[in-house]
């Protein structure tokens, strides 16, 4: 009788650059942003929409940064972001580990 070994492969998980704190994470501990074609920048929680992305991760402080900075989204894509886009996004912020 002989024993396949089956080999023992690392598990590749996908890492993302948060484009504010430049760590890298997870993917799925980052949240896309996206430029879409059409203009308006939003959140992708399919990570596949068409358009230029960025990545957010889920820290508190990150968030802040980039919703009190619209400048650091807008370099991040290239583009300037319009007041409405940045509350859109705003609203749909993560739960977030707040310092208590
Ligand atoms: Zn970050």
């Amino acid at each position: 009788m002989s024993k396949k070994k089956q080999p023992l492969r690392p598990k590749h998980v996908p890492q993302r650059t948060c484009f504010v704190c430049r760590e890298k994470r997870d993917k799925r501990q980052l949240t896309r942003l996206v430029r879409t074609p059409e203009g308006p920048v939003v959140v992708d929680p399919t990570g596949k929409q068409n358009g230029r992305g960025a990545y957010l991760c889920d820290q508190a402080a990150c968030w802040d940064k980039v919703l009190a900075n619209g400048r650091l989204l807008n370099q991040a894509l290239k583009t300037t972001i319009s007041e409405a886009d940045l509350a859109a996004i705003a609203a749909q912020r993560p739960a977030v580990n707040e310092p208590h």
